[in-house]
């Protein structure tokens, strides 16, 4: 019989986003909490654990409307897109390797977060917050919204784990898009077991994207400020000034509004200067030495271990911190 859950480890670490209770399988396609009997369905197989108000989706904008908030009007020209500068299945699948996977995606030059992830021993329990890839095989992929890739469905901001309860967690280019990444940074540092580690990657000189859900950026020091209290394992930089330079200089000559409808046009367009432009992005080789490299990041990663005992994520921002 097929599992009612895409992943049994599931069961045994969730818990009531409402209550903090454990929960248990209400039939096939339920989870119920076993303390306040709130309920919870399965869709796909995936347990959407969302408290009846959870705090990403407060802010949550129509995404159909699409413009800024605050009354700014959409610039786009109102007559209807043709083929070409419409976007279609075909034209967000362009983007999406010319941007992400072709010879023009970011380029990682400091493997580290990534060869530490590596040292973390496998058949660890581990949580990938938000990406919407696992990361690793032990890992369960938990997003605001359902996936192919996605095990669980709950808000990063109340975590549906009691605490003590991951080896590690991996958050990849996530907190950039959650209203209160404090609140998350500490839901992170609670679910970890002691000596647990938190992969953080956050982007800094990147276009608004994910649109309207962005909402900051991040140095490292910012990332020691969110994660205070952990113990810092490493922080630098994953992409450099390079690939600022060349993503800055293809979204400017093809204009930037156009490629973030993600049209076929202004894509079909970028791999031009993308391609006259790939050599800037291996300069980021040559220069990570020099010590101004990180002043111009393109994103910065952060690892974190949490400590063994007596430990409170913030403390020197709660109002009787510093006593
Ligand atoms: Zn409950």
């Amino acid at each position: 019989m097929v599992s009612p859950l895409k992943s049994e480890r599931l069961l045994s670490i969730l818990r009531c986003p409402a209550c903090g209770g454990s929960v248990r399988l209400n039939g096939q396609d339920h989870l119920a909490c076993g303390n306040c009997k709130k309920h919870y369905k399965l869709e796909d197989r995936t347990p959407i654990m969302l408290s009846e108000d959870p705090p990403s989706l407060r802010f949550a904008c129509d995404p159909a409307t699409e413009g800024p908030a605050g009354g700014i009007r959409d610039p786009r020209p109102t007559k209807s897109p043709s083929f070409l500068t419409r976007p279609t299945p075909r034209s967000e699948r362009f983007y999406a390797w010319w941007w992400w996977r072709s010879f023009n995606r970011p380029l990682i030059t400091d493997r580290t977060y990534l060869e530490l992830l590596d040292r973390v021993p496998r058949g660890s329990i581990g949580l990938d917050l938000g990406s919407r890839q696992r990361v690793r095989d032990d890992a369960i992929t938990l997003d605001i919204t359902p996936g192919a890739n996605v095990d669980l469905v709950a808000d990063g901001h109340e975590l549906p784990f009691a605490g003590n309860t991951f080896d590690y967690i991996w958050c990849n280019a996530v907190l950039e898009h959650v209203p209160y990444p404090y609140r998350v940074a500490s839901e992170i540092a609670r679910t970890l077991k002691c000596q647990g580690m938190a992969f953080i990657q956050v982007p800094f000189l990147e276009f608004v994207h994910g649109y309207p859900q962005d909402y900051f950026r991040f140095t490292v020091q910012g990332l020691r400020v969110l994660f205070d209290g952990m113990e810092e394992i490493a922080g630098g930089v994953s992409a450099g000034p390079g690939q600022v330079l060349a993503d800055l200089l293809q979204y400017y000559l093809t204009l930037f509004g156009d490629i973030q409808r993600r049209a076929l046009l202004p894509n079909v367009w970028c791999v031009v200067p993308g391609a006259l432009l790939f050599p800037v992005r291996l300069l980021d080789y040559l220069l990570r030495g020099r010590s101004s490299y990180w002043q111009w990041a393109r994103g910065y990663y952060f690892v974190a271990r949490k400590p063994d005992a007596d430990f409170q994520i913030g403390t020197r921002f709660s109002p009787r911190g510093n006593t």
